[in-house]
C-alpha cells in the first residue's frame, strides 16, 4: 500500500498555493478589498476554509459550471453543498421567480403555491402535513421543538460526528468514556450538550436502545446516512432498528433528508420505505432560492393540535417573518415539479457511479489505501482502506492537509469539490465530460503524489 510522503505534499502543496495565486489576481484583488468590512474577506465565516489562499470570486454560475471573476471555468461538483443540486438558476425555477418577484415577494399571507408545495412533499415522502421555513437548520430546529412538546421530554440523541445545520442540540461527541461532550468549537453553547443531548455511535444499535432507554428522550435526530463527515453508510436494518427503538421508547423519529435527498426522488425514506414522524429537508428544493420545510404524520398533527392554543403560536418559538412567503413557495413548486424530478436522477445517479468509478481507477492505480462511498447522486473518498462504519472512524480517517492539497489541485485544473471533505454532487446539468474531466485530473493527480 502506498503512503503519502510528507515532504513531498508540502513541496507540491506550495507549488499549487503559487499557481492558484499566479492565475487569480482579480480574486486576489478583491479579497483583499473585502477586508475592509467583513472578518477573513467573506460574507460568512466558513468561506475562508477553502483551499487556496483567499477565495474565489464568483461572476455567474449556471447548470453545472460557474465562471470566476478572472474569467476561469469550473465544473462544479461542490454545487453550493447542495444547495444547488438541482444545478446553478435551473430554467423553471428561474422563470417562476422571476414571475413572483413582481407579484409580491413576502407578505405573510399563503400563496396558492403553498398547496401545490404541501402536496406535493406529501406525495415525495409519505407525510401528510408540512410547515415552511428559511432553512434547514430552522426545520431541525422546529422539529425539536415540537418534539420535546408533545413528549414532555428533554433530550435529543443524535449520531456521532452528525451535522443538521446550526443547531444547539447537534453540536456534541461522544467522549472517551462514551458520555455527551460538547464538541471541538462548540461557538457560545447556550448550555453544556450534556444537559440536552446523548449521542450514539452510527450503525450502533445496542447504544441507541441504551440511550433511549432512559426515558427522557424526545427525539432521535438523524441523516438516514451520515454525509458530512465523510459519508457513512447504514447498516442492513439500521434504519429500521431507530424506527423499531423510538417506538418501543415513545421518542420522535426526525430524518433531516437535506442532504441525502442525493438518494433519489423521495431522499433515502422514499428509497428504503422508512416512516419517520418528521422530516426535515432544505437548500435543494427551492433550486437555490432560501426555503426549508419539515412534515409531519397525521398523529403528530393531531398531537401538535390538541395542545397549542391559537393565543401562543406567534410567540411559541415555532415560525419566521419570512417563512412560507410567496417567492420561497413559487421557487419550491417550479423545482420539486419540473427540476427535481425522477428524470433527473436517472440522468444524475449513473454519473455519480462514474466519477466514483474514476476515482477508483486512481486509487488502483497508484495502490492507495483509500476508497470510494457512493450515495445516489453523491460519492465521496476517503484516506482509509475500508468504508467508515460510524462517524468517529471516518473523523479519524480524515487528513486536512491531504485534502486541501486535492482539493486546490483540483480548484487549480477547473473544478470545484465540497469543501471539508472530498465529496462530489451530480446534478442534472452535470455531464459525462465533466465527470471524465475529473477522474483525469484526479489520476493525474494522485500519480504525481505517489510517484
Ligand atoms: N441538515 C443537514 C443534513 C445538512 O447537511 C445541513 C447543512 N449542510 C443542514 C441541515 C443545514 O442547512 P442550512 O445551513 O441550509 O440551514
Amino acid at each position: 500500500m502506498s503512503t503519502v510522503d510528507r515532504r513531498r505534499l508540502a513541496e507540491l502543496h506550495a507549488r499549487e498555493r503559487a499557481a492558484f495565486t499566479a492565475a487569480r489576481p482579480r480574486s486576489q484583488a478583491l479579497a483583499e478589498q473585502a477586508k475592509a468590512h467583513m472578518p477573513g474577506g467573506v460574507p460568512m465565516s466558513w468561506m475562508v476554509k477553502w483551499p487556496g489562499d483567499f477565495p474565489v470570486f464568483v461572476d455567474h454560475a449556471e447548470g453545472a459550471h460557474f465562471t470566476c471573476v478572472d474569467g476561469i471555468d469550473h465544473v462544479d461538483l461542490c454545487l453550493g453543498d447542495t444547495g444547488a443540486m438541482m444545478g446553478h438558476s435551473p430554467a423553471p425555477t428561474v422563470e417562476a421567480v422571476t414571475r413572483q418577484l413582481s407579484r409580491g415577494i413576502t407578505t405573510m399571507l399563503p400563496t396558492e403555491d403553498a398547496i401545490a408545495v404541501s402536496t406535493g412533499l406529501a406525495e415525495r415522502f409519505g407525510l401528510p402535513f408540512w410547515q415552511f421555513t428559511l432553512t434547514a437548520t430552522d426545520a431541525n430546529r422546529h422539529a425539536i421543538r415540537y418534539a420535546r412538546h408533545l413528549t414532555g421530554r428533554s433530550k435529543i440523541v443524535v449520531h456521532n460526528y452528525c451535522y443538521h445545520g446550526s443547531v444547539d442540540e447537534t453540536f456534541a461527541t461522544l467522549g472517551e468514556g462514551g458520555e455527551t461532550v460538547n464538541r471541538r468549537n462548540n461557538i457560545g453553547a447556550p448550555v453544556d450538550t450534556s444537559e440536552t443531548t446523548r449521542v450514539v455511535e452510527f450503525n450502533d444499535v445496542e447504544a441507541l436502545e441504551k440511550a433511549l432507554a432512559h426515558g427522557d428522550v424526545a427525539a432521535v435526530l438523524v441523516e438516514p446516512a451520515l454525509t458530512n463527515i465523510g459519508i457513512v453508510l447504514p447498516d442492513p436494518g439500521y434504519n429500521e432498528a431507530l424506527r423499531e427503538l423510538t417506538r418501543k421508547y415513545g421518542a420522535l423519529l426526525i430524518n433531516d433528508e437535506t442532504h441525502t435527498i442525493c438518494a433519489g426522488p423521495g431522499g433515502f425514506t422514499g428509497r428504503d420505505h422508512l416512516e419517520p414522524d418528521m422530516l426535515v429537508i432544505g437548500k435543494s428544493i427551492g433550486g437555490g432560492i432560501p426555503c426549508g420545510t419539515f412534515g409531519f404524520s397525521q398523529e403528530v398533527a393531531d398531537r401538535i393540535a390538541r395542545s397549542i392554543e391559537l393565543e401562543d403560536i406567534d410567540v411559541g418559538g415555532i415560525g419566521g417573518t419570512l417563512a412560507g412567503n410567496g417567492l420561497s413557495m413559487a421557487a419550491m413548486k417550479a423545482t420539486l415539479e419540473q427540476v427535481m424530478t425522477p428524470a433527473a436522477f436517472e440522468h444524475m445517479v449513473p454519473l455519480a457511479d462514474a466519477w466514483a468509478d474514476g476515482v477508483q481507477a486512481g486509487i488502483d492505480a497508484v495502490g492507495a489505501d483509500w476508497h470510494v462511498t457512493r450515495l445516489g447522486a453523491r460519492a465521496e473518498y476517503n484516506f482509509s482502506a475500508q468504508p467508515s462504519r460510524n462517524g468517529q472512524d471516518a473523523h479519524d480517517a480524515d487528513d486536512f492537509e491531504l485534502q486541501q492539497y486535492l482539493h486546490l489541485y483540483a480548484l487549480n485544473r477547473g473544478i470545484l469539490l465540497t469543501p471539508f471533505h472530498n465529496m462530489a454532487l451530480m446534478c442534472p446539468d452535470t455531464t459525462q465530460a465533466d465527470v471524465d474531466a475529473h477522474s483525469a485530473m484526479f489520476l493525474e493527480c494522485v500519480q504525481e503524489l505517489f510517484a
